[in-house]
């Protein structure tokens, strides 16, 4: 009996521990894939922080968190012959997937806006003590359900260098498209964790004639430089939202952005963002993903200044091809690979959270 590693969340607070499961045969339809490289996202943060609202999404324990990843195939299942734009698949290929599984009969999907499918989300609803046991990143293997969309890897791409693709890079790759960047305009961006970074490279590939990088720490800044940041915003250097927005200003010719996008993941930086906007300009919310906090609004601002703020959760499938294709493209032109800056086994997973929560690494991976 083949069996495989997990590392099992027992709730915030609580250190996750190895757990052994068999490895399940593929229905199907389905995959299992071996996993390569498991990044800790800001999500998973989040929830390993109990900053989730664990009444509205329900919390079987133990599970597995992590869905930023990369593997090979392990098992096909009958009938999956090929990936969703057409290549052909074989066992050990390198491959990346959407970790989430619209249901394709919810009004949601009947509109095409899979991403806003209620029904979509398996990875912390099931305990890994259930069959097919592998629901999450942070193991051996990973048990892809019928249906996926899921992209073979190119050759030129490392696999620390895509484990980002299937959530972080595609999210913003689809958000700012969702925000309509446009040739031309300025974009700022708060945050210059890994979507931070990612969101200024799809900012610039859309045509952003100005990407202003905001945050608090140098080496996060000088990453974002390399993703094509034409001008950092240091907060130690500009320590109250007013003098951020000045800055901005002083940027943009005092007009404002075109697009500001949320990447930080806390409500005191949105006001300042919706202050960096200029008339027309369009605030993107990706990163606020705790239940409960917020913020005060002057809805008026949005009003006379025919402004807008966009919220995106998930992204389509065609936003993880776009994502890997763009990272294929520039993969001589942005340092895609030091986005994982640091790496952890699986038994050192705590410690990799630890490290992660503390902000110095823009992103930890998990090689298991
Ligand atoms: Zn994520
Ligand atoms: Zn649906």
């Amino acid at each position: 009996m083949l069996t495989g590693r997990v590392a099992a969340f027992y709730g915030p607070g609580k250190p996750m521990r190895i757990n052994e499961y068999e490895v399940p045969e593929a229905e199907p339809g389905a995959l299992v894939v071996k996993m390569s490289v498991a990044n800790v996202c800001g999500s998973d943060l989040h929830q390993w922080r109990g900053e989730f609202d664990v009444e509205k999404f329900g919390r079987p324990y133990p599970q597995i968190l992590g869905h930023e990843m990369t593997g090979t195939i392990h098992q096909l299942g009958e009938g999956v012959t090929r990936d969703t734009a057409g290549q052909p698949l074989q066992l050990g290929d390198r491959v990346v997937w959407r970790y989430f599984y619209p249901c394709g009969t919810c009004r949601a999907c009947l509109k095409r806006i899979t991403r806003a499918c209620p029904n979509a989300r398996t990875y912390l609803t099931k305990s890994c003590d259930e069959s097919p046991h592998f629901y999450g990143a942070f193991g051996d293997y990973y048990y892809v359900r019928p249906g996926a969309a899921l992209f073979k890897v190119p050759d030129e791409l490392s696999d620390t260098m895509v484990a980002g693709v299937n959530c972080a890079l595609s999210q913003v790759v689809g958000g700012m498209q969702l925000a309509g960047v446009k040739m031309g305009e300025s974009v700022v961006i708060q945050g210059a964790g890994g979507l931070g970074v990612y969101a200024t490279a799809a900012a610039r590939e859309l045509g952003a004639a100005q990407v202003i990088v905001i945050d608090s720490i140098p080496e996060r800044l000088e990453l974002a430089r390399g993703f094509g940041a034409d001008a950092t915003v240091d907060i130690e250097e500009f320590p109250d939202a007013d003098m951020r927005v000045r800055r901005v200003l002083d940027l943009t010719d005092n007009w404002g952005a075109d697009v500001v996008a949320e990447l930080v993941g806390h409500p005191r930086v949105v006001n300042e963002g919706l202050r960096m906007l200029g008339r027309t300009g369009r605030y993107l919310e990706i990163g606020n993903i705790n239940p409960g906090l917020t913020y005060e609004l002057d809805p008026s601002t949005l009003v006379f200044g025919n402004r807008s703020i966009l919220g995106m959760v998930y992204y389509e499938a065609e936003h993880l091809q776009q994502a890997l294709d763009l990272m294929r493209r520039t993969r001589n032109t942005y340092p895609w690979h030091k986005v994982v800056s640091h790496t952890f086994p699986l038994e050192q997973i705590n410690e990799a959270f630890v490290a992660a929560d503390q902000g110095k690494v823009t992103r930890a991976a998990i090689v298991p």
